[in-house]
């Protein structure tokens, strides 16, 4: 009867998504009773927006008790600064693009201390996922932390990111739709276990943006729509308490070229070609797919910036055996050959694998 009992879930207490919400951390962090604060930001963030930051907790009375710059994410150094952070410290603030948020939110895991999140560009789910994408031995590990205390979205911030970020968060977030078809498959064959609430919280809110018609992915209404969708799916993580709903087939593939390739680009990048060839394997919502990722320019930036098609081929066939126990569409033999036919053939991925 195990299976059944109801679980408790975390979710995020502070959501604040809109324009120049970094003005606000000051009062937030006040609300919600924190008082010294360690702020983490990336390499070149607090140049960007460090006084703004810094202003805002000052103007509440926040002490900002512990300060760091994060440009690398090696667990050993993760480790070593949760254990020098002053005991003083009641809460952890990363601000930045991903390194400052997984390195923020394992040192907060460590501690057991809550991790508030603010990302200034949204180039992936991390941001407001369970787990932390951290250097092991130099190898790049998902492992699993606690879900963000607080998600902080400043959307003028992400507007002003580079283009590349909104593009990799578009990947990243359109593959929810192949990772839920993998997860569904894994299911009735019971090699998986299924969770209905968390399945359709990602759906949806992938749906939403599948059926969005304004393609200027720089309006605050685009922006506001992929982040709330990215962020409902590290809800959904947490619900399912697997990466199910946010990753199958085309993640694998994204894996196993980080593995294979020297020159890897963003993750969502990779990720989202990867589920415009998964979508054709699965027969599953692939023109709804290959539209948006047209019309968003997705294609267009990949075909000026293109992925290395021999190592891309070479990952598809090594993506099985990236996760033990991990069924997706790639699990049948034959699906391997029906998806490298395609990258040499498809008028896209000719283009865009070169
Ligand atoms: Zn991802």
């Amino acid at each position: 009867m195990e299976n059944f009992h109801q679980r408790q879930i975390a979710i995020p207490s502070i959501l604040k998504i809109g324009k120049n919400e970094i003005d606000h951390i000051g009062q937030y962090l006040l609300e919600a009773g924190f008082t010294n604060v360690a702020c983490f930001f990336s390499a070149g963030i607090e140049e960007l927006y460090g006084e703004k930051v810094f202003e805002s907790l000052e103007n509440q009375g926040i002490n900002i008790v512990h300060k760091d710059i994060i440009d690398q994410t090696h667990i050993e150094n993760v480790i070593d600064t949760a254990f020098s952070i002053p005991k003083s410290v009641n809460v952890l603030l990363g601000i930045g693009g991903g390194k400052a948020l997984d390195y923020s939110k394992y040192c907060a895991h460590i501690l057991a201390l809550p991790f508030i999140s603010v990302p200034t560009s949204t180039s992936n789910d991390g941001f407001c996922a369970p787990n932390a994408s951290l250097l092991v031995n130099n190898k790049r590990k998902t492992i699993k932390a606690t879900i963000p205390y607080g998600v902080i979205v400043d959307l003028t911030a992400v507007k002003n990111a580079p283009d590349i970020c909104v593009y990799s968060g578009i990947g990243d977030l359109i593959s929810k739709i192949t990772a839920g078809r993998d997860w569904k498959m894994a299911c009735s064959l019971s090699k998986a276990q299924f969770n209905d609430f968390a399945y359709l919280i990602s759906q949806n809110s992938v749906l939403e943006l599948l059926n969005y018609q304004d393609w200027d992915i720089k309006s605050l209404k685009f922006l506001y729509q992929l982040v709330y969708s990215l962020l409902m799916n590290g809800i959904a993580m947490e619900i399912a308490s697997s990466s199910r709903p946010a990753s199958g087939s085309e993640h694998l593939i994204s894996h196993a070229y980080d593995s294979i390739t020297h020159k890897p680009s963003m993750h969502g990048i990779q990720v989202g070609l990867a589920t415009y060839i998964c979508s054709y394997l699965q027969d599953y919502e692939f023109e709804k797919i290959k539209n948006l990722l047209i019309h968003t320019g997705f294609f267009d930036f990949l075909e000026k910036h293109p992925l290395n098609k021999q190592e891309f081929i070479q990952a598809i066939r090594k993506a099985p055996s990236i996760k033990e126990m991990f069924y997706t569409i790639l699990s049948v033999p034959e699906n391997i050959d029906k998806a490298v036919d395609f990258v040499e053939n498809d008028p896209i991925c000719k283009k865009t694998l070169v």
